[in-house]
């Protein structure tokens, strides 16, 4: 029977280290430096590069990957406690090595490139001496992958690819893409694409430009691409052709998870941001602290957080045990469809408790409203995963042909009946 809430102290400690590291040492750059995954900016690298090598001293880089590449093992849950504290700082993933996309790309290319494409991309994207992205989404639709068009063609030794990608994140600060291609257009919906590693210097790959979320990002950084007869060797195939689906999937999976983890030290930051004002602003002779409506929201926000940390360690924990996504679809697409909602309740609390402050740039919370909007939509909208979470949890589940459903009260009381009739007739007897 393991049934267990609690941390073990020699990871505690660890945890305790982190949380003063990110404190103290990395919040800090949030303020002070430009991109946290421009690797050609000389004053980040100076300032972030001595903070890696710490986090590789402590034995923490990466640790979502096996030690086989660099990482601990350690496993989802401990990953997921230590998220939760680098979830706050936009830095802090590139400190400890397992910042997204890398890490899912990073996880792709362990899981399905060849010695040559491990090489070249995957050891200098594990060490983040280059940063990556992921391209997959077109202009048309990102929701409904079946809609693509981009295609691959083979000629000669070559893949050619032509078409339009949208929202590649960090796609100008990445030295390849990986971008989701048709290659069999005849073959059944889910088996017509396939992936390439698509170095972002070779000729036809030209970002028309780059947008923007919201009103913090300076210049944009979520590229729309047009790929015109990019040509890449035959070897830039990423898993096996007409495997895109099933190579995303690896991908998004953990990716979702992580972006959950991230999120709780996120929504934990406004929350703690919201009770310092409750009792600290004083209206109409007390405390906001002591107005019930303000306290319901305290209230709200507490119990929204740790239901969904809950879900989101015990998917952990699920996905530690049966080490296979498939097995916890369920799970993450619920996770991933309660993490947007959250989010932006809590943030939305907390930007309305600090008044015309609240509503500024001199506070987070803005940008984190709009960040709830990015995680309900990167990697899939919400409606999307409901379904998901709905199909599968149906599974679970059989109709019936009766008239009358199974737990109909006049049945369940007739079929009592039957069962008892004889005792408490003897009972009804004996008693007369
Ligand atoms: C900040 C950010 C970063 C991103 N980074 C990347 C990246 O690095 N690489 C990449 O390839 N993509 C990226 N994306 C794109 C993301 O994957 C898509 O935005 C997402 O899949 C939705 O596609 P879409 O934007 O085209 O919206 P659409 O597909 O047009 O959907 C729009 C809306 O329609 C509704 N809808 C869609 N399907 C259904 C349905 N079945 N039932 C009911 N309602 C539905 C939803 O409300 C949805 O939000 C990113 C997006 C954001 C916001």
């Amino acid at each position: 029977m393991s049934w267990d809430f609690e941390t073990e102290p020699e990871f505690q400690k660890e945890l305790d280290w982190v949380d003063q590291f990110v404190r103290e040492e990395v919040e800090p750059l949030d303020y002070v430096l430009g991109h946290p995954y421009d690797v050609r900016d000389p004053k980040r690298n100076a300032l972030v590069r001595p903070l890696q090598a710490e986090v590789k001293k402590r034995k923490l880089w990466a640790c979502h990957l096996g030690p086989e590449l660099g990482g601990q093992g350690y496993g989802q849950v401990k990953l997921a406690l230590m998220n939760e504290i680098l979830g706050r700082s936009r830095f802090a993933p590139t400190v400890f090595g397992c910042q997204a996309p890398d890490s899912g790309n990073a996880e792709i290319l362990a899981h399905y490139g060849t010695p040559e494409q491990k090489k070249r991309f995957l050891e200098p994207l594990l060490d983040n001496q280059i940063v990556s992205a992921f391209s997959m989404t077109e202009p048309q639709g990102g929701a409904d992958p079946k809609v693509f068009t981009t295609k691959a063609e083979l000629k000669g030794d070559q893949w050619v690819i032509n078409g339009m990608k949208w929202f590649s994140s960090n796609a100008h600060l990445a030295s390849f893409l990986i971008v989701m291609a048709v290659t069999d257009p005849d073959a059944p919906p889910y088996k017509r694409m396939s992936m390439f590693i698509v170095p972002t210097d070779t000729p036809g790959v030209k970002i028309l430009r780059n947008l923007a979320v919201g009103m913090h990002e300076q210049e944009g950084s979520h590229a729309f691409i047009r790929y015109e007869d990019v040509h890449v060797p035959k070897d830039h195939m990423l898993g096996p052709r007409g495997g895109a689906f099933v190579v995303a999937q690896t991908r998004l999976g953990g990716g979702r998870i992580h972006h959950a983890m991230r999120t709780i030290g996120q929504v934990r930051a406004a929350f703690d941001m919201m009770c310092e004002r409750a009792l600290s602003r004083t209206t109409q002779g007390s405390l906001l602290a002591d107005k019930q409506m303000v306290q319901e929201k305290i209230a709200d926000s507490w119990i929204e957080i740790e239901q969904f940390r809950l879900l989101v360690l015990r998917t952990a924990w699920k996905v530690d045990r049966y080490k296979d996504y498939l097995k916890v679809r369920k799970d993450i697409a619920a996770v991933k469809a309660i993490m947007p909602k959250v989010f932006h309740d809590v943030a939305a609390r907390a930007l309305h408790l600090h008044g015309s402050l609240g509503a500024t740039g001199e506070m987070p919370f803005v940008e984190q409203v709009i960040q709830s909007f990015h995680m309900g939509l990167a990697d899939g909208p919400t409606e999307v995963h409901k379904i998901t979470l709905a199909r599968q949890v149906l599974r679970e589940y059989k109709g019936t042909a009766d008239l009358f459903p199974t737990r109909h009260i006049p049945k369940l009381r007739e079929a009592a009946i039957r069962k008892y009739a004889g005792q408490i007739e003897r009972e009804v007897s004996m008693q007369s």
